[in-house]
């Protein structure tokens, strides 16, 4: 049998407030866990050095300094019965593999705000700082830079991508959506139209692809080559199908095979190996079938 009592002599202080501590420890992340609605298939690994935790006098606890990081989870430093303060690590990740506060979902800036039906782009008349067209359609530059990367590999593969609509400003999808209305109606222009302020093309973050002019803004994308890499490479640079087959409910879009949207590769990576194709589930935010 293993000596217990050797870390006692390594590390007194450590072990002496162990017990509560690790029971305080357990009981805040499975809170945080379920706080942020991430699956808590997370699994609480029973060893708590696996959970990055040290302790460390209080003078050095700095949740302030944790938070401007912008990348820290809501595991608070824990108090043990005397007094002493036990500080986790700023970083835990309770999903494994991806902080789920990396990016805010409501900053029009970052690479994961969600804009549905019911999540408007805040401010309404939003427009990104900078634009480029690496990629061959003008979208935020991380963005620019990683359709460029996906279109060259595709290349390298034979498979030509083709680029329609990135970036559209507020007005010009208020012009889009006003036209589709007066030509079908506005419930029908609802399920293929965003309307001004509901569009993903206004965060410069997605874009519309296209293999041949035949199947351009066409369900039949998704059986090109073009449509089939894209399924199986894009999260390889940072893009999902956004709109994907039978989440009409969850998207308020039926599939559109041609419509991508960048979220970075560790967030498309991470959606693809839980098998959870749109960013409401993702994020257990609520499903937009249609405008609130
Ligand atoms: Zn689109």
């Amino acid at each position: 049998m293993r000596d217990r009592k050797r870390p006692v002599r390594a590390n007194p202080r450590a072990v002496r407030t162990r017990p509560s501590f690790a029971l305080t420890a357990l009981v805040v992340l499975a809170g945080a866990a379920a706080g942020m609605g991430v699956a808590a298939t997370g699994v609480i690994p029973s060893d708590l050095g696996a959970l990055g935790l040290r302790s460390g006098p209080a003078a050095s606890a700095d949740p302030g300094g944790a938070a401007a990081g912008g990348a820290s989870t809501s595991v608070a430093p824990i108090t043990a019965p005397d007094g002493e303060t036990i500080e986790p690590l700023p970083r835990v990740s309770v999903s494994p593999g991806l902080d789920l506060d990396l990016h805010s979902l409501d900053d029009p800036a970052s690479p994961w705000v969600v804009v549905n039906k019911s999540r408007a782009i805040d401010p309404l008349t939003w427009v990104p700082p900078e634009l480029d067209s690496d990629g061959g359609a003008p979208m935020v530059p991380e963005a620019s830079l990683a359709l460029a990367a996906m279109r060259a590999a595709a290349a390298d593969a034979g498979v030509a991508i083709s680029v329609g609509s990135g970036y559209r400003a507020y007005g010009s999808q208020r012009s889009i959506y006003s036209e589709y209305v007066s030509r079908w109606g506005r419930a029908r222009a609802d399920r293929f139209s965003a309307r001004p302020g509901h569009s993903e093309h206004q965060s410069g973050f997605a874009v519309d692809v296209f293999g041949s002019l035949g199947c351009r803004l066409k369900a039949c994308f998704a059986d090109e080559p073009a449509g089939e890499w894209v399924v199986a490479h894009g999260h390889e640079y940072g893009f999902i199908v956004r709109y994907p087959p039978g989440a009409e409910e969850v998207t308020g879009y039926k599939h559109e095979p041609w419509h991508l949207r960048y979220v970075g590769v560790e967030l498309a990576t991470e959606m693809r190996e839980r098998g959870i194709a749109t960013m409401e589930e993702f994020f257990s935010l609520d499903p937009a079938p249609e405008y609130g």
